[in-house]
């Protein structure tokens, strides 16, 4: 079966609206993104129009902060700290990644625990792995609810996750692992990484390298869970073999398509979820 993570993202969406107007009754306003933007990568430009399109869709307010390329860090981290302070504004992300001369982690840590709706500050991530309550990266937050919609369990499962960055595979291991999977965690230094891959009853790649996992890698009934997005003769593909692995898998996500749409979804209950609990 081909997880359909576009049609989950939409039906997120369409639910988020009504939890956003109840917020606009409660306060006279719409819970409110506000994303930095450093610089001119085209691609990040993509992805936070993208991110907004999303938030109209659920009720969200959202806007940008442009800062040019030239811009210093503490010059930055000033920027973040006037939106930190701003009582209207519930979640705040920097678009990474940043011009190479900026200090990306003391620009991220201005951002306050509460309003850090990627979830990549040191206090979420400490709580993620305390197995406390906090706010958790979008993306392996977006596979998690595609297992859960899907229901598909992970209780006594064995989860092998291929990469261990710390906005996608460490926190993705957490995840997993809270919700008590067996959990091994591969990376590129791993020896032997087809015999763990074998053994996976889910399988998240999240290398960033296209065709990495083939189907001699995958055990037959698998689910497959495809994060990589990687430019492939022009096409956007994932770290996966889509079309040999899905003759072995019992569930698996396409590239495009499939945790994509989703990391968009949970970014906006993340910013939900944020101004919820500032209104407490
Ligand atoms: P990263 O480069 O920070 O980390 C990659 C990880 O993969 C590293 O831990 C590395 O050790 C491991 N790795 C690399 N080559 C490997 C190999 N040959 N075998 C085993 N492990 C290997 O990347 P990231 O930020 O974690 O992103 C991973 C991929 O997920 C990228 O393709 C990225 O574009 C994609 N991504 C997708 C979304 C989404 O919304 N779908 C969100 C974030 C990242």
């Amino acid at each position: 079966m081909i997880i359909d993570g576009r049609a989950v993202a939409a039906q997120i969406r369409a639910e988020l609206l009504s939890r956003t107007a109840r917020f606009f009754e409660n306060t006279g306003r719409r819970p409110t993104l506000a994303v930095v933007l450093i610089g001119d990568d085209p691609a990040s430009a993509i992805y936070v129009r993208n991110k907004f399109k999303a938030c109209a869709e659920a009720g969200i307010d959202s806007f940008d902060v442009r800062l040019p390329a030239t811009v210093s860090t503490e010059e930055a981290e000033e920027e973040v700290r006037r939106l930190a302070d701003k009582g209207t504004v519930d979640g705040i992300l920097v678009q990474l990644p940043l011009p190479k001369h900026l200090d990306a982690e003391r620009i991220l840590a201005a951002i306050p625990t509460e309003k850090d709706v990627d979830g990549f500050s040191a206090q979420n991530i400490g709580a993620l792995a305390l197995g406390k309550r906090g706010t958790v990266a979008c993306t392996p937050l977006g596979v998690m609810e595609l297992l859960k919609r899907y229901n598909i369990g992970t209780c006594g499962k064995y989860a092998v996750v291929v990469g261990r960055s710390n906005i996608v595979g460490k926190p993705m291991a957490l995840l997993l692992l809270n919700a008590d999977a067996t959990v091994t965690v591969c990376h590129s230094r791993t020896q032997n990484l087809k015999e763990e891959c074998l053994k996976a009853d889910i399988l998240v790649a999240a290398a960033g390298r296209a065709g990495l996992i083939t189907a001699d890698m995958v055990k037959e009934g698998a689910t497959v869970i495809d994060v990589g997005m990687n430019r492939a003769e022009g096409k956007l593909c994932g770290d996966v073999d889509f079309e040999n692995v899905a003759k072995k898998a019992a569930f698996i996500t396409p590239v495009p398509g499939g945790v994509g749409p989703m990391t968009v979804a949970m970014l906006l209950v993340n910013v939900c979820n944020a101004a919820e609990m500032r209104l407490k």
